[in-house]
């Protein structure tokens, strides 16, 4: 959909947001007492708590204020949001707002309408579990729905995504609209890499449907489009049986060669290899254990830093995990010896747990920070608040 995008954004995107206008009554910009009435507006919001909410995210360096706030009850409202715009003279800013986890004002429409997706409620319905012989399993998600419910309503089938966030507290149609990329990418692709379908609701207020047979301009704009061609309300993605625990490896490197080159045979690995594999550096802004996850014992974390200190204060560290069931329970042993043999990492820094599939997936964000519940959830998880 058509929003204020930053500083940052290529060209087309602002002359986009130009030609693609959504307008408004003229009693535009609305005020509480103002709003026309009918079904739609009871849900826009004028209100300060509405407005500021809207106003801010995870990033906190842009702040730029909508007129109103749609809180939506259903689907519809978004199509007669984007209707009655299209009705009016005055361009003003749509964006669909997941949980703002936008780091520079993505999910914001300065001057115009943010709709809320988290007040979508589906009566439960949000996420719907199927299978076809000619797709297999598959989940019926509402763009407005989070990750950490996607695994847990999953995980009730035996089922799970493929490819994954590390970081849960993030919406389908949020992640979607960007790639969604974690370690499982390179095995099998971003997260927009597995999807087969789409609803969407375009500029002019049509609802559509799609997928790379059907209206595939749509469907491909969509994905990865930056929330510039549409609001996604479901999405339908693949999922595979679930693993039910990860052998969860940390190697640590002084040598960038070494690293990146251990990182690529890694991922070239075809025959038994590795399930997600990441890399990052160790500094002193970024300690071995940090916000995106608690993986060392206090005794390792210093052999770590005194490594670190002798070492001009940079090490790297590849991460890499394999995933394992009753199917392989005896032998994940010995297929992990043999993933890391031949690997370069300094001897003596390889640091291994044996985790649940859950708490690999629900690693980050597990450091103190303000712990909500998920939106439909008896699960608590913590949460980084954005
Ligand atoms: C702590 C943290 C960890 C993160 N980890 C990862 C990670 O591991 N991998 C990764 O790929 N990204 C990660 N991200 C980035 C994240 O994918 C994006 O920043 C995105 O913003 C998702 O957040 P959100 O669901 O809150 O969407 P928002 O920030 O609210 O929106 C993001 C964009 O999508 C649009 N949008 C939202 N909902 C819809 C919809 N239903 N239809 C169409 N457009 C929509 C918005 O208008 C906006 O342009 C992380 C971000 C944070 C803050």
């Amino acid at each position: 959909m058509v929003h204020s995008f930053p500083n940052s954004s290529p060209p087309f995107v602002v002359l986009l947001m130009i030609s693609f206008p959504i307008c408004c009554s003229s009693s535009w910009p609305w005020t509480s007492g103002t709003l026309p009435s009918g079904d739609l507006p009871i849900r826009l919001r004028t209100d300060l708590d509405a407005v500021t909410a809207a106003s801010n995210d995870y990033g906190n360096l842009v702040h730029e204020p909508p007129s109103a706030v749609l809180y939506p009850s259903s689907v519809q409202e978004i199509v007669d949001l984007i209707k009655l715009s299209n009705n009016c003279s005055t361009p003003f800013t749509v964006a669909a707002r997941g949980r703002g986890h936008s780091v520079r004002g993505q999910a914001m429409a300065g001057g115009g309408v943010v709709v809320e997706m988290a007040a979508l409620s589906r009566n439960g319905g949000g996420i719907r579990v199927s299978w076809s012989p000619s797709l297999g399993y598959y989940a019926d998600v509402g763009g407005e729905e989070m990750w950490a419910d996607v695994l847990r309503v999953g995980l009730e089938h035996g089922l799970a995504p493929v490819s994954w966030t590390d970081y849960l507290y993030l919406t389908v149609g949020g992640t979607l609209s960007n790639a969604g990329i974690s370690g499982q990418s390179f095995l099998h692709g971003p997260q927009i890499s597995n999807v087969l379908e789409l609803d969407v609701i375009t500029g002019q207020g049509d609802f559509l449907t799609c997928s790379k047979d059907n209206n595939s301009e749509l469907f491909f704009a969509v994905l990865g489009g930056l929330g510039q061609f549409g609001i996604i309300t479901r999405a339908r993605i693949v999922l595979q049986k679930a693993p039910t625990r990860a052998k969860w490896m940390r190697l640590i490197y002084n040598d960038f060669t070494m690293f990146t080159r251990d990182q690529e045979h890694l991922i070239s690995t075809n025959i038994n290899g590795p399930n997600y594999v990441e890399g990052s550096l160790i500094t002193d802004q970024s300690p071995p254990n940090n916000w995106r996850s608690s993986f060392y014992s206090p005794s390792d974390q210093a052999n770590i830093l005194s490594l670190l200190l002798a070492k001009q204060g940079l090490l790297y560290s590849i991460e890499v995990v394999k995933y394992y069931d009753n199917t392989n329970i005896d032998t994940i042993d010995q297929e992990v010896e043999l993933l890391v043999k031949d690997l370069n990492f300094i001897p003596a820094f390889v640091f291994k747990k044996d985790v649940s599939f859950v708490d690999f997936l629900t690693r980050v964000g597990r450091g103190g920070e303000k712990e909500e519940e998920t939106q439909t959830g008896s699960w608590k998880w913590k949460h980084i608040h954005g």
